[in-house]
């Protein structure tokens, strides 16, 4: 089955959806039996999508973890309250007091923030390693390290990483490979064919990609999933059928929204590279991405989020360009069908394996559905007012 084909299909058979194309929204905390043979029943297939209790999940949460592993790969998808809690869950059911973990320097803020503040309260050690690294993993690899956890591509500044060697290296060392892979979007990368183990997504993003749902996935192989999946179980982990069903309902137009988002955007940023005011274009599909060659090898295509550097700007004119938007507007997120900007700050402390070199401002852009052209015009007028 072709990918647009499974997107349309995936997580609908008639036990979830009752006839109906989508399923209905079944909000339940408990759930009543009325014989002891069928509550036993229940309680013996518990883990397996059968109705229990209402943190297990209802028919419309099972129908989302169904399709997220039809689509992304992978044994048994866990369903989280924010793409956060997906990962410190997945982290924390694979480590224990001892651990080391080695994670990538390129780390979206939180979860290095998770390494740092929690993590070591509970006597994990955490190693940043460069993106880059490939191979040379090997070397920072300890008796006690556990869990390899990779971004790619990388949290605002894109370096796109040798997955498959990675993994390979890491498997040799029984470590756990985890990968957050919202960019990847489960449509772009396709984390288990490159020796992941957990893949986690802020659904939040693409997958919900209308901007009015947090929610999170982590989808595992046969080798990972009853630790995962028991192990968030105790830690809490559920989400309202209400948000599952919105995150259903925007996981129909994935393939669509996402060949428009990675068309707008690569026009966008082919503009933007000839702007006499951009230094440099952090954008996979570009050449000049450190891990373009294995963009190229692993990705079957991009979206709407990558950034640039400008080669002039103070602060104070870079703050008036951003402000000078229109139909870009400023926010924390992205993979919502509207265009987003931000200023990228706190490199300087945010890389520690590799020190970000001092050059001018990253700005972070999503590029939305609306008409290329508009956004065009609006980043022209903004820009004209660096100094
Ligand atoms: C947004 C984001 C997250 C966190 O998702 P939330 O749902 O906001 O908690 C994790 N990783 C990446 C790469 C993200 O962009």
């Amino acid at each position: 089955m072709k990918q647009d084909t499974k997107i349309v299909s995936a997580g609908r058979k008639k036990e979830w959806t009752q006839g109906s194309v989508n399923p209905p929204v079944q909000r339940a905390s408990t759930i009543v039996f009325d014989t002891v043979k069928e509550m036993k029943h229940a309680t013996a297939n518990r883990a397996n999508k059968t109705l229990f209790y209402g943190r297990r999940g209802t028919s419309t949460s099972f129908a989302l973890s169904e399709a997220m592993c039809e689509i992304e790969g992978g044994v048994g998808c866990a369903l989280y309250p924010c793409g956060t809690a997906a990962i410190t869950s997945a982290l924390l059911s694979f480590l224990e007091a001892g651990d080391h973990l080695l994670m990538v320097d390129t780390a979206y803020e939180p979860t290095r923030d998770f390494c740092n503040k929690m993590l070591t309260k509970l006597g994990i050690e955490t190693t940043y390693y460069d993106p880059m690294i490939g191979a040379g993993i090997n070397e920072l690899i300890k008796p006690n390290t556990k869990v390899l956890f990779l971004e790619s591509p990388g949290s605002n500044t894109m370096e796109v990483q040798d997955v498959p060697t990675l993994s390979t290296i890491a498997h040799q060392h029984d470590i756990t490979v985890m990968l957050d892979n919202t960019w990847g979007s489960g449509i772009n990368f396709k984390p288990f064919d490159y020796g992941v183990d957990i893949s986690i997504q802020a659904a939040t993003k693409y997958i919900v990609g209308h901007s009015d749902v947090m929610i999170g996935t982590a989808t595992a192989n046969e080798a990972h999933w009853p630790t995962l999946r028991e192990s968030s179980y105790l830690l809490g982990q559920c989400v309202s059928a209400d948000d599952c069903y919105l995150a259903l309902r925007g996981l129909r137009t994935l393939g669509v929204r996402m060949k428009q988002h990675e068309q707008n955007a690569l026009k966008v940023a082919h503009w933007l590279k000839e702007h006499p005011s951009v230094e440099r274009v952090l954008h996979p599909a570009f050449e000049e991405c450190p891990g373009h060659e294995f963009f190229k090898r692993d990705f079957n295509g991009s979206n709407g989020l990558f950034s640039f550097v400008l080669n002039e700007g103070d602060n104070q004119s870079i703050t008036e360009f951003l402000d000078s938007m229109t139909h870009f507007k400023m926010g924390f997120s992205w993979g919502g069908y509207e265009s987003l900007i931000l200023k990228v700050n706190g490199l300087d402390y945010l890389r520690t394996a590799k020190p970000w070199p001092k050059q001018g401002a990253v700005i972070r852009v999503h590029i939305g559905l609306e008409d290329v052209d508009d956004l065009i015009a609006d980043l022209d007028q903004g820009l004209k007012r660096l100094r």
